[in-house]
């Protein structure tokens, strides 16, 4: 879109790109989930780990095949979890998904890879983030890779919601049956016991959800990129349907919701009436 000329008109000129429609909001109201692993040590060996030497893998694989069970049913997320950091709050704001195996695990064989520590981890992530960042381009040229900036954090709730978020997981972890499987805090550790520390950690381990949405939003305002049918504002002819023209991210993963962007897309195009229930 901005490199055809839908998108800031200013911006674009900069760059040597004539305007075909100014739509400030292309590129713009970029929200991510951001995510940070609270990790432990596991005391037994019955982790999914177990499952990834490499001939119980083959078993394994084997059996999930021919009769859909045994380990390999599950991908090694076994729960998650939707919780509110604060009693008042009308909705869950954090998402723990909990792993019983390391996530940069891989097959391995006694003598023949390093043998790995059987760990669970816990992914912590915001689920209504308030913070906001931007795509832009680089250049006219096509093949330049654009800018991208999550600017994750940039709200302080994010961040407050987070450090509730972890003081949580841990209080969660400690209860048992849990507790008996754990051995010691590997990441961040203990000793991060500090609010202040916790902060630090979780700005220096954060990483991206993959859930990016928002850049080409849907709405009524002037920031408003396509209007109720998805039809881009000022050009003919022209849809968006997929994660960019959400305007607020789903409290929740996205690809199902973009699978439903594109059957009402198809609904709007090929003018099919809405289903009433
Ligand atoms: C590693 C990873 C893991 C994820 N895990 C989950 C998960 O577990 N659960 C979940 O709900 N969501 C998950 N997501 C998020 C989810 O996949 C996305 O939100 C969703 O796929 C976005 O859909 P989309 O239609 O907006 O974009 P995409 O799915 O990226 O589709 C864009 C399509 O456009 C095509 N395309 C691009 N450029 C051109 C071009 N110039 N011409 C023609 N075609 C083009 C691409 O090939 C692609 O097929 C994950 C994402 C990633 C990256």
């Amino acid at each position: 879109m901005l490199l055809s000329g839908v998108g800031p008109a200013d911006e674009l000129r900069e760059l040597g790109i004539d305007s075909v429609a100014d739509l400030p909001g292309v590129g713009r109201n970029l929200q991510e989930h951001p995510i940070a692993p609270l990790i432990w040590k596991a005391k037994t060996t019955e982790t999914l780990l177990r499952y990834l030497r490499y001939d119980r893998a083959a078993l394994a694989s084997l059996q999930w095949l021919l009769f859909k069970k045994g380990p390999f049913v599950n991908n090694g997320r076994h729960a998650t979890i939707y919780t509110r950091t604060q009693p008042d709050l009308a909705q869950p704001d954090i998402q723990m998904v909990a792993t019983s195996v390391g996530l940069d695990s891989l097959p391995w064989f006694p003598l023949i890879t390093k043998s790995a520590v059987h760990r669970f981890v816990c992914l912590l992530g915001p689920f209504h983030p308030k913070s906001r960042g931007w795509v832009k381009l680089r250049s006219a040229d096509p093949m330049d890779t654009p800018k991208v900036f999550y600017n994750i954090y940039d709200e302080p709730e994010d961040l407050n919601s987070m450090v509730r978020g972890m003081l949580q997981a841990r209080e969660i972890y400690a209860q048992e049956p849990q507790k008996s499987l754990m051995e010691e805090e590997l990441v961040p550790g203990n000793q991060i016991d500090t609010e202040k520390a916790m902060r630090a950690f979780l700005r220096q381990a954060t990483r991206i959800g993959q859930h990016p949405v928002g850049t080409c939003a849907i709405g009524q305002g002037p920031d408003a990129v396509v209007d109720p049918e998805l039809r881009v504002r000022g050009v003919e002819g022209l849809r968006v349907a997929d994660a960019s023209v959400m305007p607020l991210l789903t409290g929740g993963n996205t690809n199902i919701p973009c699978i439903m962007i594109g059957e009402k897309a198809a609904d709007l195009i090929q003018g099919r009436e809405r289903i009433q229930f």
